[in-house]
């Protein structure tokens, strides 16, 4: 982690669903994190009042002893009181919850789908689409608050947009075809029942993932320009699958270009691009947010997982395509990358521009 720009008091946040997959997530990416101090966890009323160690049915490694002393809150402003709020919410309960903190003067940064689509929301990735940040002052004169909403993507769009991104900006993307093989983690906790995946692949994700796949990449790509975002024109048909993986989604697309480019040119194109936010130091900002595997048989989401501590979407077998023009499998981690890691980022790119106060 880079520290050189590091606030020198760290900026309280809050976590809204600490409890859950993401939630935990969150948890043990801001665990000594150079910028950001947890001084609150929230989720539901079943949670409300237990400790965090006894309300968290804790998935991975050591849960900090800081936190596991910390007593759930419910998701209410008036007790949370954190500038900064990451939201790791059932999108059942986001909408109004997200809201009541925007309302309330805070940052909000949410992993759900509610305001995704939102033509006053920025669907936020760093390395991509920085400008969007724009659409902060418009989104606080629409709604009439004082926080804001900023939403990071669906966890597989996040891998299809960051493979697409350089692509893009090269050569027009205007068509692709996707089929998605989804973790596990992707589902939460206790998620798909084990009789249901062990050995076996399930064609159907339900939350609408297919038209999230289809519609997020495009604003993402899209342009800011008089206080609105026109979206890149491009296709996208999704096919998504639940398989037998802990962490890691693996995209395979099919990509038809504007103008013409060989494996080699894209393959340039992919490894050369460093994203929008190379030079800012953002403590969770990976080395190189797209990396290119040669190797046949990769990427694995076992072997590939953790590259650029799960911020990094490995992208391998480039290949002509017969159908369109391009083909490849790219691979990021769900939680990391496609959830938690992208919110932090997030709110490190809005204390870099000077949205939230140091
Ligand atoms: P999860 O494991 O089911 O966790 C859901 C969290 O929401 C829990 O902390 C839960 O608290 C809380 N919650 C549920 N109902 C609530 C209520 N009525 N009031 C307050 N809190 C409530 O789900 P997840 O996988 O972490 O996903 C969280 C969000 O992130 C979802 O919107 C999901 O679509 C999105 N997302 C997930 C991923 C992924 O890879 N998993 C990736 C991108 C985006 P209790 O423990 O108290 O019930």
């Amino acid at each position: 982690m880079n520290s050189h720009t590091s606030p020198v008091r760290k900026i309280p946040v809050a976590i809204l669903g600490a409890t859950g997959a993401v939630g935990q997530t969150f948890v043990r990416l801001l665990d000594g994190h150079p910028w950001f101090d947890v001084t609150a966890v929230a989720a539901s009323e079943r949670s409300a009042g237990k400790s965090y160690r006894d309300a968290a049915h804790w998935l991975s490694g050591k849960m900090p002893e800081r936190i596991a002393q910390l007593t759930v809150t419910p998701c209410d402003p008036a007790v949370v009181d954190a500038p900064v709020v990451f939201s790791a919410l059932d999108s059942d309960v986001a909408g109004e919850v997200e809201a009541a903190f925007a309302r309330a003067g805070r940052m909000v940064l949410s992993n759900a789908r509610n305001y995704r689509m939102d033509a006053d929301v920025p669907l936020l990735i760093p390395e991509v689409n920085p400008d969007h940040l724009e659409l902060i002052p418009v989104q606080r004169a629409a709604r009439n608050w004082s926080g804001a909403i900023v939403t990071n993507s669906n966890c597989s769009t996040m891998v299809v947009a960051l493979a697409l991104a350089p692509l893009h900006r090269a050569f027009g993307v205007r068509q692709l075809f996707v089929t998605t093989l989804q973790a596990l983690s992707g589902a939460g906790y206790p998620g798909v029942p084990s009789l249901d995946i062990l050995g076996n692949i399930i064609p159907f994700i339900g939350g609408g993932e297919e038209e999230k796949i289809e519609t997020e990449p495009l604003k993402i790509l899209g342009t800011f320009e008089n206080g609105t975002i026109t979206p890149a024109q491009m296709t996208v048909s999704a096919q998504v699958n639940r398989v037998a993986v802990e962490h890691g989604h693996t995209v395979c697309m099919s990509v038809k270009l504007a103008a013409r480019a060989t494996p080699e040119d894209a393959i340039a194109a992919l490894e050369s691009w460093k994203g929008a936010v190379a030079s800012l130091g953002l403590p969770s900002a990976p080395a190189s947010p797209v990396v290119v595997t040669r190797e046949q048989d990769r990427p694995q989401p076992r072997r590939d997982v953790n590259s650029g501590g799960g911020m990094t979407v490995v992208v391998g077998r480039v290949r002509s395509d017969p159908l369109l023009d391009l083909r490849l499998v790219a691979m990021g981690h769900n939680t990391v990358r496609g959830a938690a890691g992208a919110s932090i980022l997030n709110a490190e790119l809005l204390v870099a521009r000077g949205l939230v106060a140091r």
